[in-house]
Protein backbone atom coordinates (compact mmCIF):
# COMPACT_ATOMS: atom_id res chain seq x y z
CA UNK A 1 0.00 0.00 0.00
CA UNK A 2 1.07 3.50 -0.78
CA UNK A 3 -0.37 6.79 0.29
CA UNK A 4 -2.81 8.09 -1.71
CA UNK A 5 -6.27 10.25 -1.60
CA UNK A 6 -8.95 8.08 -0.52
CA UNK A 7 -12.35 8.30 -1.97
CA UNK A 8 -14.86 7.87 1.31
CA UNK A 9 -18.47 6.46 0.09
CA UNK A 10 -20.31 8.42 3.06
CA UNK A 11 -24.33 8.08 3.43
CA UNK A 12 -24.93 11.88 4.18
CA UNK A 13 -22.25 13.57 1.89
CA UNK A 14 -21.96 11.25 -0.54
CA UNK A 15 -17.88 10.30 -1.92
CA UNK A 16 -15.35 12.81 -0.02
CA UNK A 17 -12.22 12.94 -1.25
CA UNK A 18 -9.09 13.14 0.94
CA UNK A 19 -6.66 15.45 0.68
CA UNK A 20 -3.26 14.19 1.93
CA UNK A 21 -0.31 16.30 3.64
CA UNK A 22 3.04 14.87 3.54
CA UNK A 23 4.71 15.46 6.38
CA UNK A 24 8.30 15.34 7.71
CA UNK A 25 9.19 14.42 11.33
CA UNK A 26 12.08 17.04 13.52
CA UNK A 27 13.88 13.30 13.16
CA UNK A 28 13.85 13.45 9.40
CA UNK A 29 11.63 11.10 8.74
CA UNK A 30 8.36 11.19 5.57
CA UNK A 31 5.07 10.29 7.15
CA UNK A 32 1.74 12.24 6.44
CA UNK A 33 -1.98 12.86 7.57
CA UNK A 34 -5.12 12.62 5.24
CA UNK A 35 -8.06 14.83 5.79
CA UNK A 36 -11.72 14.61 5.04
CA UNK A 37 -12.86 18.05 5.42
CA UNK A 38 -16.36 18.79 6.98
CA UNK A 39 -16.59 22.48 7.23
CA UNK A 40 -19.51 22.79 9.30
CA UNK A 41 -18.00 20.18 12.32
CA UNK A 42 -16.88 22.17 15.15
CA UNK A 43 -15.70 18.59 16.07
CA UNK A 44 -12.40 16.98 14.41
CA UNK A 45 -11.50 13.76 14.80
CA UNK A 46 -8.31 12.21 14.21
CA UNK A 47 -7.59 8.57 13.51
CA UNK A 48 -4.65 6.85 14.48
CA UNK A 49 -3.62 3.45 13.47
CA UNK A 50 -1.80 0.66 14.83
CA UNK A 51 1.58 -1.36 13.86
CA UNK A 52 1.90 -2.01 11.11
CA UNK A 53 -1.32 -0.99 9.33
CA UNK A 54 -2.18 1.90 7.88
CA UNK A 55 -4.89 4.38 7.78
CA UNK A 56 -6.28 2.14 5.58
CA UNK A 57 -7.73 0.34 8.27
CA UNK A 58 -10.51 3.23 8.68
CA UNK A 59 -11.24 3.95 5.02
CA UNK A 60 -12.36 -0.36 4.05
CA UNK A 61 -14.43 0.26 0.54
CA UNK A 62 -16.15 -3.34 1.61
CA UNK A 63 -18.27 -1.90 4.84
CA UNK A 64 -19.17 1.13 6.29
CA UNK A 65 -15.70 1.95 7.73
CA UNK A 66 -15.43 4.96 10.59
CA UNK A 67 -13.88 7.08 8.76
CA UNK A 68 -17.26 7.91 6.84
CA UNK A 69 -19.26 6.98 9.76
CA UNK A 70 -17.64 9.98 11.62
CA UNK A 71 -18.32 12.27 8.85
CA UNK A 72 -21.83 11.18 8.96
CA UNK A 73 -22.14 11.75 12.72
CA UNK A 74 -20.95 15.54 12.03
CA UNK A 75 -17.05 15.05 12.50
CA UNK A 76 -14.30 16.55 10.51
CA UNK A 77 -11.89 13.23 10.19
CA UNK A 78 -8.26 13.23 9.99
CA UNK A 79 -6.32 9.99 9.35
CA UNK A 80 -2.64 9.87 10.51
CA UNK A 81 0.33 7.55 8.42
CA UNK A 82 2.85 7.64 11.07
CA UNK A 83 6.24 5.82 11.24
CA UNK A 84 4.37 2.33 12.33
CA UNK A 85 2.00 2.44 9.06
CA UNK A 86 2.79 -0.29 6.47
CA UNK A 87 2.57 3.12 3.76
CA UNK A 88 6.14 3.62 4.49
CA UNK A 89 9.32 1.42 5.48
CA UNK A 90 10.04 3.20 8.35
CA UNK A 91 9.03 0.04 10.63
CA UNK A 92 11.53 -2.01 8.63
CA UNK A 93 14.25 0.07 7.43
CA UNK A 94 15.11 1.87 11.03
CA UNK A 95 14.97 1.13 14.46
CA UNK A 96 12.68 3.32 16.88
CA UNK A 97 11.36 3.85 20.33
CA UNK A 98 7.92 4.63 21.42
CA UNK A 99 9.21 7.79 22.55
CA UNK A 100 10.92 8.34 19.23
CA UNK A 101 7.18 8.67 18.02
CA UNK A 102 5.92 10.82 21.06
CA UNK A 103 8.91 13.15 20.70
CA UNK A 104 8.42 13.39 16.70
CA UNK A 105 5.35 12.25 14.91
CA UNK A 106 2.63 13.27 17.07
CA UNK A 107 4.10 16.67 17.69
CA UNK A 108 4.00 17.27 13.71
CA UNK A 109 0.84 15.74 12.92
CA UNK A 110 -1.34 17.05 15.71
CA UNK A 111 1.04 20.17 15.06
CA UNK A 112 -0.31 20.52 11.57
CA UNK A 113 -3.81 19.54 11.96
CA UNK A 114 -4.19 22.37 15.06
CA UNK A 115 -2.86 24.89 12.53
CA UNK A 116 -5.63 23.95 10.12
CA UNK A 117 -8.45 23.50 12.07
CA UNK A 118 -7.80 26.85 14.68
CA UNK A 119 -9.48 26.52 17.59
CA UNK A 120 -11.78 23.21 17.15
CA UNK A 121 -11.92 21.21 19.54
CA UNK A 122 -9.83 17.77 18.61
CA UNK A 123 -10.61 13.97 20.04
CA UNK A 124 -8.58 11.30 19.30
CA UNK A 125 -9.59 7.71 18.19
CA UNK A 126 -6.40 5.24 18.21
CA UNK A 127 -5.47 1.82 18.08
CA UNK A 128 -2.94 -0.69 19.22
CA UNK A 129 0.31 0.64 19.61
CA UNK A 130 -0.94 3.62 17.52
CA UNK A 131 -3.09 4.63 21.22
CA UNK A 132 0.18 3.88 23.14
CA UNK A 133 2.44 5.64 21.49
CA UNK A 134 -0.03 8.82 21.49
CA UNK A 135 -0.51 7.91 25.02
CA UNK A 136 3.38 8.42 25.53
CA UNK A 137 3.07 12.11 23.36
CA UNK A 138 0.66 12.62 25.84
CA UNK A 139 1.36 12.34 29.22
CA UNK A 140 5.19 12.66 28.28
CA UNK A 141 3.60 16.06 27.43
CA UNK A 142 5.05 16.57 23.72
CA UNK A 143 1.40 17.47 22.69
CA UNK A 144 -1.78 18.61 24.01
CA UNK A 145 -5.05 21.00 23.40
CA UNK A 146 -6.79 17.11 23.12
CA UNK A 147 -10.26 17.04 23.86
CA UNK A 148 -10.63 13.47 24.59
CA UNK A 149 -9.54 10.39 23.39
CA UNK A 150 -11.04 6.93 22.46
CA UNK A 151 -8.35 4.34 22.66
CA UNK A 152 -8.59 0.98 21.75
CA UNK A 153 -6.98 -2.14 23.54
CA UNK A 154 -3.60 -0.81 24.69
CA UNK A 155 -2.78 2.86 26.37
CA UNK A 156 -0.11 3.03 29.28
CA UNK A 157 0.15 -1.10 30.40
CA UNK A 158 0.62 -3.88 28.64
CA UNK A 159 -0.76 -7.03 29.32
CA UNK A 160 -0.30 -10.50 27.30
CA UNK A 161 -1.08 -14.07 27.33
CA UNK A 162 2.24 -16.37 29.07
CA UNK A 163 3.07 -17.86 25.58
CA UNK A 164 2.70 -14.08 23.45
CA UNK A 165 5.27 -12.46 26.16
CA UNK A 166 7.33 -16.30 25.69
CA UNK A 167 7.16 -14.92 22.19
CA UNK A 168 8.50 -11.18 23.03
CA UNK A 169 11.71 -13.06 25.31
CA UNK A 170 12.63 -15.15 22.53
CA UNK A 171 11.88 -13.71 19.13
CA UNK A 172 14.73 -10.76 18.91
CA UNK A 173 17.11 -13.09 19.44
CA UNK A 174 15.74 -15.64 17.24
CA UNK A 175 14.73 -13.59 14.23
CA UNK A 176 17.87 -11.10 14.31
CA UNK A 177 20.45 -13.44 15.26
CA UNK A 178 20.04 -17.15 14.14
CA UNK A 179 17.56 -17.01 11.86
CA UNK A 180 19.01 -13.25 10.41
CA UNK A 181 15.61 -12.49 9.32
CA UNK A 182 15.43 -8.24 9.49
CA UNK A 183 11.63 -8.60 10.16
CA UNK A 184 8.54 -11.12 10.72
CA UNK A 185 5.83 -10.65 6.98
CA UNK A 186 2.41 -11.85 7.02
CA UNK A 187 3.37 -11.53 3.39
CA UNK A 188 5.69 -14.42 3.30
CA UNK A 189 2.43 -16.36 2.85
CA UNK A 190 2.63 -15.82 -0.51
CA UNK A 191 4.68 -19.07 -0.43
CA UNK A 192 5.17 -18.98 -4.51
CA UNK A 193 6.38 -15.51 -4.43
CA UNK A 194 10.03 -15.86 -4.76
CA UNK A 195 11.08 -12.14 -3.77
CA UNK A 196 10.17 -13.37 -0.14
CA UNK A 197 13.05 -14.87 1.44
CA UNK A 198 12.33 -18.96 1.41
CA UNK A 199 13.03 -19.25 4.76
CA UNK A 200 10.60 -16.77 5.71
CA UNK A 201 7.62 -19.05 3.02
CA UNK A 202 8.88 -22.09 4.89
CA UNK A 203 8.19 -20.09 8.34
CA UNK A 204 4.44 -19.34 6.97
CA UNK A 205 4.04 -23.18 5.55
CA UNK A 206 4.84 -24.29 9.39
CA UNK A 207 2.80 -21.44 10.99
CA UNK A 208 -0.30 -23.08 8.43
CA UNK A 209 0.56 -26.13 9.87
CA UNK A 210 -0.07 -25.32 13.45
CA UNK A 211 -3.06 -22.71 13.03
CA UNK A 212 -5.51 -25.20 11.66
CA UNK A 213 -8.14 -22.57 11.84
CA UNK A 214 -7.61 -21.06 9.11
CA UNK A 215 -6.84 -21.38 5.33
CA UNK A 216 -5.14 -17.72 4.92
CA UNK A 217 -1.92 -18.25 5.66
CA UNK A 218 -1.29 -14.44 6.20
CA UNK A 219 -4.23 -14.59 8.77
CA UNK A 220 -2.18 -17.03 10.34
CA UNK A 221 0.89 -15.24 10.33
CA UNK A 222 -0.66 -12.45 11.83
CA UNK A 223 -1.78 -14.13 14.67
CA UNK A 224 1.35 -16.02 14.93
CA UNK A 225 3.54 -12.79 14.95
CA UNK A 226 0.85 -11.05 17.23
CA UNK A 227 -0.67 -13.21 20.07
CA UNK A 228 -2.00 -15.95 21.32
CA UNK A 229 -5.00 -17.73 20.00
CA UNK A 230 -7.12 -18.77 17.22
CA UNK A 231 -6.88 -16.77 15.51
CA UNK A 232 -5.62 -14.26 17.80
CA UNK A 233 -6.05 -10.60 16.02
CA UNK A 234 -9.46 -10.48 15.23
CA UNK A 235 -13.05 -12.77 15.85
CA UNK A 236 -13.39 -14.73 12.17
CA UNK A 237 -17.23 -14.52 12.52
CA UNK A 238 -16.70 -10.42 13.02
CA UNK A 239 -15.13 -10.19 9.70
CA UNK A 240 -16.16 -9.98 5.63
CA UNK A 241 -14.67 -12.41 3.96
CA UNK A 242 -13.22 -9.50 1.37
CA UNK A 243 -11.33 -7.97 4.51
CA UNK A 244 -9.84 -11.87 5.82
CA UNK A 245 -8.69 -12.10 1.98
CA UNK A 246 -6.97 -8.56 2.13
CA UNK A 247 -4.80 -9.67 5.66
CA UNK A 248 -1.88 -9.57 3.90
CA UNK A 249 -2.06 -5.91 1.99
CA UNK A 250 -4.41 -4.94 5.60
CA UNK A 251 -0.63 -5.69 7.73
CA UNK A 252 2.68 -5.00 6.78
CA UNK A 253 6.22 -6.83 8.30
CA UNK A 254 6.91 -6.46 11.89
CA UNK A 255 11.17 -5.31 12.76
CA UNK A 256 11.85 -6.49 16.09
CA UNK A 257 12.68 -3.14 18.14
CA UNK A 258 8.48 -3.10 18.84
CA UNK A 259 8.98 -6.53 20.58
CA UNK A 260 11.62 -5.07 22.93
CA UNK A 261 9.63 -2.10 23.54
CA UNK A 262 6.71 -3.78 24.50
CA UNK A 263 8.29 -6.17 26.55
CA UNK A 264 9.96 -4.20 28.63
CA UNK A 265 6.91 -2.96 29.61
CA UNK A 266 5.65 -6.11 30.19
CA UNK A 267 8.26 -6.77 32.46
CA UNK A 268 8.14 -3.25 34.77
CA UNK A 269 5.04 -4.91 36.21
CA UNK A 270 2.68 -4.05 33.09
CA UNK A 271 3.74 -0.39 33.01
CA UNK A 272 4.75 1.75 29.64
CA UNK A 273 7.96 3.51 31.16
CA UNK A 274 10.91 5.94 29.21
CA UNK A 275 12.25 2.94 27.42
CA UNK A 276 14.99 5.61 25.03
CA UNK A 277 18.42 5.96 26.77
CA UNK A 278 18.63 8.97 24.03
CA UNK A 279 19.60 12.21 26.22
CA UNK A 280 16.95 14.08 24.10
CA UNK A 281 13.94 11.62 25.42
CA UNK A 282 15.29 12.17 28.82
CA UNK A 283 12.54 14.83 29.33
CA UNK A 284 10.24 11.71 29.15
CA UNK A 285 8.48 10.62 32.64
CA UNK A 286 10.06 6.91 34.15
CA UNK A 287 6.18 5.88 34.06
CA UNK A 288 3.53 7.65 31.84
CA UNK A 289 0.94 6.56 34.15
CA UNK A 290 2.39 8.90 36.95
CA UNK A 291 1.29 11.99 34.77
CA UNK A 292 -2.58 11.44 34.67
CA UNK A 293 -4.03 13.58 37.04
CA UNK A 294 -1.49 16.39 35.87
CA UNK A 295 -2.63 15.88 32.22
CA UNK A 296 -6.24 14.77 32.11
CA UNK A 297 -8.26 14.03 29.23
CA UNK A 298 -11.44 12.32 29.12
CA UNK A 299 -10.55 8.97 27.68
CA UNK A 300 -12.33 5.61 26.94
CA UNK A 301 -10.36 2.77 27.24
CA UNK A 302 -11.55 0.07 25.24
CA UNK A 303 -11.28 -3.71 24.41
CA UNK A 304 -12.65 -6.62 23.20
CA UNK A 305 -13.00 -9.87 25.96
CA UNK A 306 -11.94 -11.60 23.49
CA UNK A 307 -8.28 -9.86 22.86
CA UNK A 308 -6.06 -12.22 22.71
CA UNK A 309 -2.75 -9.61 21.64
CA UNK A 310 -2.89 -7.37 24.67
CA UNK A 311 -5.66 -8.70 27.34
CA UNK A 312 -6.52 -6.60 29.72
CA UNK A 313 -4.33 -3.88 29.39
CA UNK A 314 -6.43 -1.27 29.02
CA UNK A 315 -8.74 -2.72 32.30
CA UNK A 316 -5.40 -2.48 33.95
CA UNK A 317 -5.15 1.16 32.98
CA UNK A 318 -8.70 2.11 33.76
CA UNK A 319 -8.27 0.46 36.86
CA UNK A 320 -4.34 1.99 37.81
CA UNK A 321 -6.18 5.32 37.35
CA UNK A 322 -9.89 4.73 39.23
CA UNK A 323 -7.21 3.87 41.77
CA UNK A 324 -5.23 7.30 41.90
CA UNK A 325 -8.68 8.73 42.47
CA UNK A 326 -8.86 10.66 39.37
CA UNK A 327 -11.98 10.17 37.04
CA UNK A 328 -12.74 11.25 33.59
CA UNK A 329 -11.74 7.75 32.47
CA UNK A 330 -14.24 5.28 31.15
CA UNK A 331 -13.16 1.19 30.44
CA UNK A 332 -15.91 -0.52 28.37
CA UNK A 333 -15.51 -4.30 26.99
CA UNK A 334 -16.96 -5.04 24.31
CA UNK A 335 -18.42 -8.67 23.77
CA UNK A 336 -17.54 -11.51 21.42
CA UNK A 337 -15.30 -9.17 20.14
CA UNK A 338 -10.95 -9.39 19.62
CA UNK A 339 -8.76 -6.57 19.17
CA UNK A 340 -8.44 -5.79 15.40
CA UNK A 341 -11.98 -6.69 14.79
CA UNK A 342 -13.45 -3.72 16.70
CA UNK A 343 -12.22 -1.54 13.65
CA UNK A 344 -12.26 -3.65 10.42
CA UNK A 345 -15.12 -6.03 11.23
CA UNK A 346 -17.71 -6.03 9.17
CA UNK A 347 -20.85 -5.19 11.68
CA UNK A 348 -18.69 -2.27 13.60
CA UNK A 349 -21.01 0.16 12.18
CA UNK A 350 -23.86 -1.36 14.38
CA UNK A 351 -21.63 -2.97 17.41
CA UNK A 352 -18.58 -0.69 18.11
CA UNK A 353 -18.43 2.34 16.31
CA UNK A 354 -21.55 3.44 18.33
CA UNK A 355 -20.17 3.14 21.28
CA UNK A 356 -17.08 5.42 20.62
CA UNK A 357 -19.52 8.43 18.81
CA UNK A 358 -22.00 7.97 22.14
CA UNK A 359 -18.41 9.03 24.19
CA UNK A 360 -17.46 11.71 22.00
CA UNK A 361 -21.11 13.35 22.36
CA UNK A 362 -21.24 13.09 25.73
CA UNK A 363 -17.46 14.50 26.33
CA UNK A 364 -18.87 17.29 23.81
CA UNK A 365 -22.05 17.77 25.58
CA UNK A 366 -19.95 18.55 29.07
ZN1 LIG B 1 -8.30 -16.37 9.21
Amino acid sequence: MIDRPYMVRTRKSGVVTSTLHPLTTADGLAISVSRLAHPQATDVCLLIHGLTTSSDMFVMPEHYGLAAYLHDQGFEVWLADFRMSNHFGHNITGSFTFEDIAAYDWPAIVGFIRSAIGNRRLHVVAHCLGSATFHHALYGKSVDGITSVVSNSISLHARVHPWSFAKLVVAPFLVDKVLRLPYLDPGWAERENKSKPWLGRAIARAVGLVHLECNEDACNMVSFIWGTGAPAIFQHDQMSPITHGRVGELFGPIAMPYFRNVRSAVWHNNTFGRYSDKPEHQRFPARYIDNVGDVRVPTLLLSGDKNNIFPGSNKLTAERIAAKGIDGYEYREIANYGHQDLFMGKDCDRDTFPVMVDFLHRVIAR
